[in-house]
């Protein structure tokens, strides 16, 4: 019997294999095969290495490293079975589980789907330089070969791929991490957003298996695009779902992990997902849009138990799930924070769903109560105030007001409030004078200088004189029209002038 080494902590039960080999000084794969599973007729899997039941005799009854638990600790099985209808997923394990050739690579839908599986073995050198410090050898983790993710969440950089292709080629071989598969390259740092991602990916491997329906994940994201306000009559507001993960992953993001979203597409994966669930999806799907709804906020193995719990009937018949109602006064003031900020539809696509989707579930009387009350003085404003409607009402006032005096001399001085007031028109309307553009024109031409009031007044006390059949004196009609040598502007008193040489000859 072979003498397998103990897995260390996230290893493929591969890497273990190839370690042996390693260990044993084995260099031919066959014997390898032979001295692991009698049977050279095994294929080495990165993903899913079957033949468990085998594999665990050689730990001679080790409860930690019974077939099950290899299964779930030591290949990426738990990235694959809660997504997929759970006779599937069962079928596939007992296939695993068995002696016998699996066909997990497609039943668990990892070899069709959209989200591609790496084709080299990749690692992070950061990750490899602590293992070799705490174990005394490196080995392959499986944090690293994540489908459609080439990032390491512990170090927040990208993964860089060996030169260990996984082909059909190699089929039979477990091929080590030893120094000669490490590249000379530096990594680079990733964002914030997605380490967080590679994160979340890393707690889904770790999270025990749940028997999920399809009926069960299409009731979950009806509730999900409710619980974000974006149902209407019933029907998902795709385009609304769209632009919150859109907005919170960046098209060019999500184009790197083969998951571009397009809004003219009809059956873009986004929409497909949901809608009722004909198919499954890869975790990567599921993960990008709940991290987009719930940010910081997410947690995994409660939506997963959540989902379980479901009924596996239509969505349109299921209940809402009533949760106990928590007040906490924190997240509502950041509720009230950023909707002040950017509106209550503003603040789900700013990163806030999360907020959003948590006050629904625990504290939905506020919360609604709340975004009525922030949503009405927008609307009432928006609504009511027609700006040109009233431009054009008003000037109208104006017109027939200027009308009607510009033949009158004797009236005061006429400025913007004189004319406003006259015509039966708010004051408090001058203040918008910027959306009233034909009333200002108005004003720009009708309103009266100093210069042009005191003309009038001249003009006026000539007339006054000349009906008493007064002599026109400059002094009187001064004095007529309320102005003093001081106070005249010079075009009046040249004005004035003309008036009394002209009468005098
Ligand atoms: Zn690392």
């Amino acid at each position: 019997m072979a003498c397998l080494p103990v897995p260390y902590p996230d290893e493929l039960l591969y890497s273990v294999i190839a370690r042996y080999g390693v260990h044993s000084g084995i260099t031919s794969p066959k014997q390898l095969l032979d001295d692991v599973f009698q049977n050279r007729k095994i294929i080495a899997s990165v993903a899913f290495q079957g033949h468990l039941s085998q594999i665990s005799i050689h730990y001679q009854g080790n409860a930690d490293l019974t077939p099950c638990k290899l299964l779930q600790a030591h290949t990426l099985f738990p990235l694959y079975s809660s997504f997929v209808h759970p006779d599937i997923t069962e079928h596939a394990k007992h296939e695993l589980l068995s002696d016998c050739r699996h066909s997990a690579e497609v039943q668990l839908g990892k070899a069709a789907s959209k989200v591609k599986s790496p084709y080299y073995l990749r690692y992070c050198p950061l990750c490899v330089g602590a293992q070799v410090k705490q174990y005394g050898e490196a080995f392959w983790a499986r944090r690293w070969q994540l489908p459609g993710l080439s990032v390491c969440a512990e170090h927040g950089m990208y993964l860089i791929g060996s030169p260990v292709l996984i082909s059909e080629v190699h089929r039979h071989q477990f091929i080590a991490l030893s120094p000669h598969v490490l590249l000379h390259s530096s990594p680079r740092l990733t964002t914030k957003k997605v380490a967080m991602l590679a994160a979340y990916a890393q707690q889904l491997l770790n999270l025990p298996e749940q028997r999920i329906h399809s009926l069960q994940w299409s009731c979950f994201y009806y509730q999900l695009a409710k619980q974000l306000g974006f149902v209407r009559r019933k029907r998902v507001e795709h385009n609304l779902i769209a632009n919150l993960v859109l907005g919170y992953w960046g098209a060019h993001t999500l184009a790197s992990f083969s998951l571009s979203i397009s809004k003219v597409d009809e059956n873009n994966w986004l929409r497909c997902l949901f809608r009722k669930h004909r198919k499954s999806f890869s975790y990567l799907q599921h993960l990008i849009v709940w991290q987009a709804c719930y940010e910081q906020q997410l947690d995994l193995a409660e939506i997963l138990f959540e989902v379980s719990q479901l009924p596996q009937s239509h969505y349109d018949d299921v209940p809402a799930h009533i949760e106990p109602v928590i007040v906490d006064q924190v997240r509502r003031t950041e509720w009230q924070h950023v909707v002040a900020k950017f509106g209550v539809k503003g603040a789900r696509n700013q990163g806030f769903a999360g907020l959003y989707i948590w006050l629904y579930r625990h504290d939905k009387q506020w919360l609604m109560q709340f975004n009525q009350d922030s949503v009405r003085p927008s609307i009432v404003k928006i609504n009511k105030v027609d700006w040109p409607c009233r431009d054009k009402k008003y000037v109208k006032q104006l017109i027939s007001l200027i009308n009607e005096v510009e033949t009158q001399l004797d009236s005061d001085r006429h400025t913007v409030t004189w004319l406003v007031t006259h015509a039966s028109i708010p004051l408090s309307q001058i203040k918008h004078l910027e959306k009233l553009p034909l009333c200002k024109l108005f004003f720009e031409k009708y309103c009266e200088s100093i210069e042009e009031y005191q003309c009038r007044r001249i003009a006026l006390a000539c007339i006054d004189s000349l009906k008493k059949y007064e002599q026109l004196k400059a002094w009187r009609i001064e004095r007529i029209a309320g102005l003093s040598k001081e106070r005249t502007r010079p075009i009046v008193s040249q004005l004035l002038g003309y008036a009394v040489k002209y009468e005098a000859s």
